[in-house]
């Protein structure tokens, strides 16, 4: 008997940690790590201890014999990986360590902006190395933590929500001081940040979607898929989004996976909409719509999709459209080649090939339709004064096509956010760095006191696991730093608190979000649902009861 991994694996690592006979592989210090697309189980080396089952945040882990049905190809995922790979490869990255602070009279205090996935793996790194007495305040401008994981990743997919579940047990670390409700450049800035703590961590993420810089974006009906996100997960900014959903077909740009999260939810059905924790005004309009066929559309051949083998998977199983692929797009799909590499990165595209093979010849059931194409570029959406359509033309060369669409969704990627007083990279969208320590994008020159984690750091890629890496590279900056006597002390380490109430900001703590947790649970029992979500912020803050620890 073997334990499987499946689809919802966000490559945290924490089965391989606790795993006693090193069976789950790439391991973070292996160099496919960052290319996987998950994490795979040696059935030959599995002891079925179950080991690894309790500490996968996010229940991606069963034995073979207790798995749901619709995950069942997962076993000879698992498997095949091995007859791929072969001899798993000699360890790349020396293992996180470094001097300890050696003198230490005070304790190191580190804020970090962003209670999203980033900044809980850069407190826990903190917190864990064990090289000096450190205190964390985590910040975020919401009243609400978890960032991606409660406004990014779609909302029926819970069960990689359940990945907050070890950040609860970060947030709870009794050196870990959590200020929700506390916008850094607009409450407290930068520089005032820095008298309170001897080091700043940017873990705030990339949510603003990036222009594709073509004529019709502005139209009413066309939308970035940052915005979509944002007002089907219910976060504040996005409530009253327009969102055209009449017309029988809606178009969207881009072909990596939040393309097919987009897709997938607007042609699921309610009871697959309603077992979501989806906000209820866009439970209410993709309940019932007009849109009958999403086409998603990469500028690549199929070969280069941007999507992920498990998410191209999980459309394929879908009770309640047809995944529809043209047999003349698949033609240029790799099949396995004598010499060619065998990577983590090489069986990820076999896996998508196999996938897209069996989709092109699929037959359809009537339902409605999720079509993929490739290889066209966008040219202009469409439209006078709403969206009509998109024209685009083959990517290859040849005469432009038009495709008729109410909505056009432009999935094409994310932008960070600058903070006031910090210096930020505008053509990369993100802040320049080095190692995790931010850069001036004009000089090159490091910026005291100031780290980078997450997607503020490497641009919008990866799972939410992939932060981990990430965040112990910013954590190691910042101790290195420490320990190496370039971050002054600060002038007022514990004054931060007093600041923001003299300055009327309503601060909400870890009790305060449990507060708030409690009552969306409780309504998602009464209306038979997950949870129900707070949009608005005032009633969050209301129901957090200005807790303020
Ligand atoms: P992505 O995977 O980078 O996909 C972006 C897509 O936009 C690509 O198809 C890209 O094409 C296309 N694109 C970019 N610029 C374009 C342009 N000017 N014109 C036309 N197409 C353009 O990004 P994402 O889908 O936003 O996802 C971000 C990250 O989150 C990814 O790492 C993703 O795997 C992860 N994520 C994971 C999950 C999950 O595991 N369930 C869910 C959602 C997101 P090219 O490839 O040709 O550049």
């Amino acid at each position: 008997m073997t334990y499987v991994i499946t689809r919802s694996c966000c490559n945290d690592a924490s089965c391989v940690e606790v795993c006693p006979v090193d069976c789950i592989h790439p391991t973070p210090d292996e160099p496919d790590f960052g290319t996987a697309e998950m994490l795979y189980v040696d059935p030959d080396e599995c002891i079925d201890c179950g080991s690894c089952v309790d500490p996968c945040p996010v229940d991606a882990i069963f034995p073979e014999d207790r798995l749901p049905e619709h995950l069942a190809p997962y076993l000879a995922v698992n498997a095949d990986y091995f007859d791929w790979v072969g001899e798993t490869p000699d360890p790349a990255l020396p293992p996180s360590a470094g001097p300890k602070a050696t003198e230490q009279t005070e304790p190191l205090r580190v804020a970090v902006v962003g209670a999203g996935p980033a900044g809980w793996y850069v407190a826990d790194e903190l917190n864990r190395t064990g090289r000096a007495d450190v205190r964390v305040t985590v910040l975020d401008r919401s009243p609400t933590p978890y960032g991606l994981v409660r406004y990014g990743v779609a909302p029926d997919h819970l069960d990689t929500k359940g990945v907050s579940t070890s950040f609860d047990a970060i947030a709870g670390h009794k050196r870990t001081e959590v200020m929700l409700n506390v916008s850094v450049g607009t409450d407290v800035s930068h520089d005032e940040l820095l008298e309170h703590h001897h080091a700043v961590v940017y873990a705030t993420g990339a949510a603003t979607g990036r222009p594709l810089g073509i004529g019709g974006e502005t139209l009413p009906g066309s939308l970035s898929a940052a915005e979509l996100v944002s007002w089907y997960n219910g976060h504040a900014d996005a409530a009253s989004l327009p969102v055209a959903l009449t017309h029988e077909r809606a178009v969207v740009i881009g072909n990596g996976n939040v393309a097919l999260d987009v897709a997938r939810l607007m042609l699921s059905g309610p009871d697959a909409l309603t077992a979501s924790d989806m906000a209820p005004a866009a439970l209410e309009a993709l309940s019932d719509h007009g849109v009958e066929e999403v086409v998603v559309v990469g500028r690549r051949g199929a070969a280069a999709a941007a999507f992920t083998s498990p998410e191209l998977r999980a459309i394929m199983d879908h009770p309640d459209f047809d995944v529809v692929v043209d047999p003349a797009d698949v033609g240029d799909l790799p099949a396995a080649v004598e010499g060619e590499e065998h990577t983590a990165a090489s069986y990820a595209a076999h896996q998508r090939a196999d996938l897209l093979r069996a989709a092109s010849s699929a037959t359809a059931s009537g339902r409605k339709r999720l079509v993929l194409r490739f290889g066209l570029t966008p040219d202009a959406i469409l439209g006078e004064s709403e969206v009509t359509g998109i024209r685009m033309t083959p990517t290859a060369g040849g005469d432009p096509e038009t495709i008729e669409a109410g909505l056009v969704v432009r999935a094409t990627g994310f932008r960070s956010t600058a903070v006031d007083g910090v210096p930020f990279d505008e053509e990369q969208g993100r802040f320049a760095h080095e190692g995790g320590r931010v850069l001036d994008p004009g000089d090159g020159d490091i910026v005291p006191g100031a780290y980078v984690v997450g997607w503020a750091k490497r641009g919008a890629t990866g799972v939410i696991g992939s932060n981990r890496a990430c965040a112990t590279e910013t954590a190691r900056a910042v101790l290195d730093d420490y320990v190496a006597g370039r971050l002054p002390e600060p002038a007022s380490p514990d004054g931060l608190a007093d600041r923001l109430a003299e300055r009327d900001v309503t601060v909400v703590g870890v009790e305060g979000w449990r507060a708030i947790d409690a009552a969306e649970r409780q309504a998602g029992t009464d209306a038979g649902r997950p949870r129900v979500k707070i949009v608005d912020l005032a009633e969050l803050v209301r129901v957090a009861g200005g807790i303020t620890t």
